[in-house]
């Protein structure tokens, strides 16, 4: 008796546990399925219409295994073993992500470059106690930077001496074309994957639009300036001064470098909301646009038939032709 008392008492712990982390109440009542995570050093917020624990588990399965991939941060991940090695025959996945993120250093004139990892080790902006360098060695790390120096032939990827490569402004995006593909075979019908400032909206939610929201840079965390009201399947990536930054007498350094100048980029932008049809597209798209600015992007994301909202210093909004109708400021 006392067993199955235990045993009954388990089970109710179990399923407690197992409520609070996942919430089952699907389709039938209209309400998404939803799960949060840390991965990829970032929260993960999952909402699944038609979906269920096993398709979450899936989705935090392809984004850990991801993390194994392109993550300096492991030290035994497949970028980790280049940036030790100097050089490697990419597989099939790095090989698409690297001519993707080469392509994007390319057309946005550096202002995205994926081998700035020198620059940013030196800020240690990741880092617990970040400092501003002296101009020398800023120098110093830059000469280790520029995508074009680096050697890409057939599948072969030669890095110079002490250069470095950094997927840390596109590996959210990234994560979200791996999660799209593993919902195209999930059965799952519509949902929203947040990968700290990207989102996937996927499929069409039932009963109406996706409303995603702008952070508002002056506001706490989860403020929203705006509202994009969208059906269908897009990427969504957010760059904003907000969300990594340092003080040092009285000045501000966020986390967005200007390759060109080895500083915290200002081009007048306090964020960047980037829409497009790839998840890499729009998270590499929206960090090279605050690098760029609001003039110098607007060629940038007509090439890639992207749309985008900014957020001026001053406080204007502006947006992209395509998305006027669909962003109302609610500030
Ligand atoms: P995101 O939040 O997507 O704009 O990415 C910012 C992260 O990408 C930073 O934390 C850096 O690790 C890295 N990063 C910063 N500036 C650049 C840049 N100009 N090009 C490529 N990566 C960058
Ligand atoms: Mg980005």
């Amino acid at each position: 008796m006392a067993v199955m008392v235990v045993l009954f008492l388990v089970c109710l712990a179990v399923t407690a546990a197992h409520r609070k982390d996942t919430k089952e109440s699907p389709v039938l009542s209209g309400q998404p399925v939803e799960h949060q995570a840390i991965l990829m050093g970032t929260v993960v917020t999952e909402k699944l219409y038609g979906g269920d624990s096993q398709v979450i588990s899936g989705i935090e399965n392809a984004i850990s295994h991801l993390e194994q991939t392109i993550s300096w941060r492991l030290a035994d991940s497949v970028i980790a073993g280049i940036n030790a090695s100097g050089s490697a025959v990419l597989t099939e996945d790095m090989y698409l992500w690297m001519t993707e993120a080469l392509a994007l250093a390319e057309n946005t004139s550096g202002a995205f470059d994926p081998t700035l990892r020198p620059l940013i080790a030196l800020w240690g902006i990741e880092e617990a106690s970040p400092t501003v360098p002296g101009d020398k060695s800023i120098k110093e790390s830059l000469s280790l930077v520029g995508y074009e120096k680096l050697s890409f032939e057939d599948r072969k990827l030669t890095l110079q001496e002490g250069m470095c490569l950094d997927f840390g402004a596109i590996g959210k995006g990234i994560a979200l074309d791996v999660i799209a593909d593993y919902l195209e075979e999930s059965g799952v019908s519509a949902a929203t994957i947040a990968v700290g400032g990207s989102v996937l909206t996927y499929g069409d939610k039932p009963g109406g639009d996706w409303q995603i929201a702008v952070r508002d840079p002056d506001g706490p965390d989860g403020s929203a300036l705006g509202i994009l009201s969208i059906s269908g399947t897009h990427y969504i990536s957010t760059s904003g001064d907000y969300e990594k930054y340092f003080e040092e007498n009285g000045v501000k350094y966020h986390h967005i470098f200007d390759p060109g100048t080895g500083y915290p980029a200002k081009s007048g932008l306090r964020s960047v909301t980037v829409v497009c049809d790839s998840g890499l597209k729009s998270d590499g798209l929206s960090t090279a646009c605050f690098v760029l600015g609001y003039e110098a992007s607007l060629p940038v994301l007509q090439e890639y038939g992207a749309q985008a909202v900014f957020i001026l210093e001053d406080g204007s909004v502006r947006t992209t032709e395509g998305l006027e109708a669909y962003f109302s400021i609610i500030k």
